[in-house]
């Protein structure tokens, strides 16, 4: 049997410097906020290659922040537009719309699924502030013309990094590239705690005080508060896990690359897309995304030889009951992308001999 994703056996790698970490955090007597926090915020901006991180309770949570705290520095306001990728996560854009801005949705490029830069500029109103690019299933989506548009207009440039620790592009890190970037440390991910987990990180010192105090209920110093803040934290025992898992990410990435080049080498079957990859520093491989119009009997086929897969995502944002006052629109990539994509097992525990039991099975498939 081979599962989509098997965590036990991802953490199980670590198991005695994870348990040596949190028996630490046990018998240290500092729950919240201590030296495992102070020093996993230091190495992960140190990875990073910007000058702060402050972790915080989730991915969402990061993204929130950043949002609030443009607001609360009157950098951004209620109603201002943020552009934002159409085929994302809904976290994505819970982020945007929850803070009383307005998500502009832009169509992903056909190939590569990230946002397409060519359509941005037809997106951009005069009320635009801001955008939020997405490193979709681990490959880095900005380009030079993000950057460029950003320069023009004098966009805020936010990363959305929940997908892509580790990922560079042109020797700098994803979550280094714009204003502020949110990372989620959910289990899942390449960079997983085991509970919930998230950073923002940033050159901005501005930024950085604002959002830690924000997260700390608002409070600039013991019982003064400035903001109508909110409670999210990095767990102590989640920080301690983190230092652990972070000094590991890039053996994992690494061995996500390699799995996902043996895919690209060996899958041959007329009835699926493989994802078009130009350069392999520029994806960590969060997800393996291939396309197939008829992705359930796939999906059937391999159960069958008990091969388990994942669909990233079943339905995009716009069609969700939550966001049902977009429910008439069309977004045809992203409507295509989602009808079709499947995700393989990428888990950096998977053998060479299930990879190749997963490619044998998908080539010997006819539908
Ligand atoms: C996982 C994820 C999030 C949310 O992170 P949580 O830690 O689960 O809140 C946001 N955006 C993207 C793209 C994600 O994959």
């Amino acid at each position: 049997m081979i599962p989509f994703l098997d965590l036990r056996k991802t953490n199980l790698q670590y198991s005695k410097e994870i348990k040596e970490a949190i028996n630490r955090v046990v018998e240290s007597g500092i729950y919240i906020q201590g030296d495992e926090n102070r020093l996993f915020e230091e190495e992960y901006s140190n990875f990073i290659g910007t000058r702060f991180a402050i972790g915080c309770g989730n991915g969402l949570n990061a993204l929130s922040l950043i949002f609030k705290a443009y607001k609360e520095l009157g950098i951004l306001r209620e109603g201002d537009h943020v552009i934002v990728p159409a085929n994302t996560y809904i976290a994505t854009i819970l982020s945007i719309s929850g803070n009383g801005l307005i998500p502009i949705l832009v169509e992903p490029d056909k190939d590569t699924y990230q946002i397409d830069s060519q359509k941005i500029e037809e997106a951009i109103t005069p009320q635009t502030k801001a955008i939020l690019i997405v490193h979709l299933y681990g490959q880095c989506a900005y380009t030079d013309k993000i950057g460029d548009i950003c320069k023009k207009h004098n966009f805020i440039l936010i990363e959305d990094n929940a997908q892509a620790h580790g990922c560079i592009i042109k020797g700098r890190r994803t979550g280094s590239l714009g204003h502020a970037a949110a990372h989620s440390f959910y289990p899942t991910k390449n960079l997983g705690a085991i509970g919930d987990g998230g950073a923002v990180t940033t050159d901005d010192p501005l930024i950085a005080t604002t959002i830690r105090s924000i997260a700390n209920y608002g409070s600039v110093s013991k019982n003064m508060f400035r903001y109508k803040g909110t409670n999210s934290r990095l767990d102590e025992i989640q920080a301690a896990v983190l230092r652990v898992k972070l000094k590991h990410l890039e053996e994992d990435n690494d061995r996500r690359k390699h799995i996902a080049k043996e895919y690209i080498k060996g899958i041959d079957n007329i009835n699926i897309k493989l994802p078009v990859i130009s350069d392999f520093d520029a994806h960590v491989f969060h997800q393996f995304p291939i396309l197939c119009e008829k992705r359930e009997l796939l999906m059937r086929h391999l159960e069958n030889k008990r091969i388990y897969t994942a669909i990233h995502y079943p339905l995009p944002p716009h069609l969700q009951e939550c966001y049902r006052e977009w429910n008439h629109r069309h977004y045809p990539v992203t409507e295509y992308i989602h009808a079709n994509e499947l995700s393989l097992p990428i888990s950096p525990v998977l053998t060479q001999s299930e990879v190749t039991e997963i490619i044998t099975a998908i080539n010997n498939w006819e539908e």
